[in-house]
């Protein structure tokens, strides 16, 4: 459906848990309070959901976290979103770290892509980053098998000042042919008390490696990246500069967290309590009246420049990125 910036909302990013086998510096800080499970929603209660948003016109779901995969019957929830008329795509966002044991799953689910995230292929700065140890080996083999069972996979990086000097290596899997899409850090939860690193000069970083690399119009997923490619690399490799290069008037989603809270816009807490609507037996008229009027105002723009008008104080692992 149109928002009343005439914005066409196809896209719904659906978070199953806040739960994270990492705790990345920039999203999740170690000792955080966990939700309960009765506090989130349970997959009927997602796909009832998920039934009323294609209603309203939403064509991708992507399924993210916390980790997705920590949570139990991950793909056999994308197997029945799949099947939700209006559907057509279906992806995950994931660490990766747990892919192995979920890949042939999620491939016989029907998953449509994946999309992993990883800052760097130094393994100790990957430690520091996220708490944990064999961070990039798992990344590096989830890559290959989940390419080898035919999904095809893109790797998210968020850029941070701390990895500045590995951009290039990481990018390398670009040369693969993995796309390799460099975020720009979000001043969202405790992502605001750290140091990012710019993208543009990431961009000239990976110039002195591949001086040919000149912005394509390639679309790759949903998104809105920003591609560049090389005649030297078999996949492009994207910008997501939400912050410093606004792209809020092409914006095509909208995020349900694991607690039912549908949110329009990052920066804001506003939004509509679907939960509640839920559990106090709401029907789907009434539902699906409350998605409508939260998508039809989503606002126009984030406030990332000015982070004294952020409303929202959830972490990016309450929300899914
Ligand atoms: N656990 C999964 C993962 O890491 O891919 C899915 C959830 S995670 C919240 C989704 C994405 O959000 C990841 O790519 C992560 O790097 C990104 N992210 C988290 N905090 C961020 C921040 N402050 N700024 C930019 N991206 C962030
Ligand atoms: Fe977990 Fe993903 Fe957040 Fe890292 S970015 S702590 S893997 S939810």
């Amino acid at each position: 459906m149109l928002d009343k910036f005439g914005r066409n909302i196809d896209y719904l990013r659906i978070s199953i848990t806040d739960r994270c086998n990492l705790r990345c510096k920039y999203c999740m800080p170690a000792g955080c309070d966990m939700v309960g499970h009765e506090d989130i929603l349970s997959y009927e209660e997602l796909l009832r959901l998920a039934q009323l948003f294609a209603r309203t016109g939403v064509r991708h779901v992507r399924v993210t976290g916390g980790e997705p995969l920590v949570r139990k019957g991950a793909a056999d929830f994308v197997r029945e979103l799949k099947a939700v008329p209006g559907v057509e795509k279906v992806s995950l966002t994931t660490n990766g770290t747990l892919l192995e044991k979920h890949a042939l799953a999620l491939a016989g689910a029907g998953l449509d892509s994946v999309n992993i995230s990883l800052d760097t292929t130094d393994a100790a700065l990957a430690r520091e980053i996220t708490g944990s140890d064999g961070v990039v080996d798992a990344v590096r083999a989830s890559v290959g098998l989940m390419r080898s069972l035919g999904v095809p996979v893109k790797l998210n990086a968020v850029l941070l000042a701390e990895t500045a000097g590995t951009v290039t290596e990481l990018a390398r899997f670009a040369e693969e042919g993995v796309p390799v899409r460099f975020i720009e850090l979000m001043p969202m939860g405790v992502g605001r008390f750290e140091r990012g690193y710019d993208p543009d000069a990431a961009l000239a970083a990976l110039r002195c490696v591949w001086p040919d690399l000149h912005p394509v119009d390639a679309r790759i997923g949903f998104g809105p990246a920003q591609y560049y490619a090389s005649a030297a690399l078999k996949a492009p490799i994207g910008f997501i500069d939400a912050v410093s290069h606004r792209f809020c008037s092409g914006c095509n989603r909208v995020r349900l967290t694991s607690r039912g809270f549908l949110k329009p816009c990052l920066c804001f807490d506003e939004g509509a309590d679907l939960r509640e609507l839920l559990r106090s037996g709401a029907d789907d008229a009434e539902i699906l009246a409350a998605i409508e009027g939260c998508v039809f105002n989503k606002p126009r723009q984030h406030c990332f420049d000015t982070p004294q008008d952020m409303t929202e104080s959830r972490l990016m692992s309450q929300i899914g990125g």
